[in-house]
């Protein structure tokens, strides 16, 4: 095969990846996730933003697993989130699992540490998804709308985010995990929550401000301070 035949086929093998991903190369920055990350005081906060990476040698089998398209328009239920689980992985779901994902990669967490395995590269994962959730237009329909604004909203505070920890940190409200039920529940919370300011960033056809994304950061970090307390004492 010549190198330009290769070349050819290697383009069109992108192009489908990207868009049986849906939201292609969409998500909020790296310094964002590790800002998230940083705020809930997780140890491993340099991890973070590794699951991105992990999208591109992977394609749809990472990529859906960053966002959901709620294209039914109805609220997220406890019970959505955690049917979402089995399909964690699976680059076939065009409607995307990221609330399963959350769910998923701490089942994986907590496995592999019962089995005495090094299970920290799970809860990166589980750190990078609870910070997509915070992110509206992962909780959206990827429509004409949320691919043009996506970018900007991805970048509204990268640029200062490491120097703001606070300003993630003065919003975190304290959430009791006892179980994968609440988790469930938190989850669909948060979701409604970033699907509903989604919904009106597209009527009022604007960018999200900069105050509206650290509020998401917020409820994200929130959340991963909740998930670390439960998983680092569950047995
Ligand atoms: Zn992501």
């Amino acid at each position: 095969m010549t190198r330009l035949r290769r070349d050819i086929i290697l383009s069109i093998c992108c192009v489908f990846l990207i868009l049986l991903s849906g939201h292609p190369a969409f998500g909020w920055h790296d310094r964002t996730h590790l800002a998230v990350a940083k705020a809930a005081e997780y140890d491993g906060w340099y991890n973070a933003a590794g699951p991105d990476m992990a999208k591109l040698k992977f394609g749809a089998a990472e990529g859906t697993n960053h966002w959901c398209n709620n294209s039914s328009g109805l609220d997220v239920t406890p019970s959505v989130v955690l049917d979402q689980a089995a399909k964690y992985n699976k680059a076939s779901d065009g409607e995307g699992h990221l609330y399963g994902a959350i769910i998923a990669s701490l089942r994986a967490y907590m496995k592999d540490r019962e089995g005495g395995k090094y299970a920290e590269y799970h809860m990166a994962y589980c750190a990078h998804y609870i910070g997509d959730l915070g992110m509206p237009l992962h909780n959206a329909p990827f429509d004409e709308f949320n691919e043009a604004r996506h970018s900007a909203g991805d970048d509204i505070v990268e640029l200062g985010v490491l120097n703001n920890i606070g300003l993630i940190q003065n919003n975190i409200y304290p959430i009791v995990i006892g179980g994968e039920a609440d988790l469930a529940v938190e989850i669909a919370r948060i979701a409604n929550i970033g699907r509903r300011l989604a919904l009106r960033l597209r009527e009022e056809n604007r960018e999200m401000t900069q105050d509206e994304a650290y509020m998401q950061l917020s409820h994200s970090a929130s959340l991963l301070r909740a998930v670390l307390g439960y998983a680092r004492k569950a047995k």
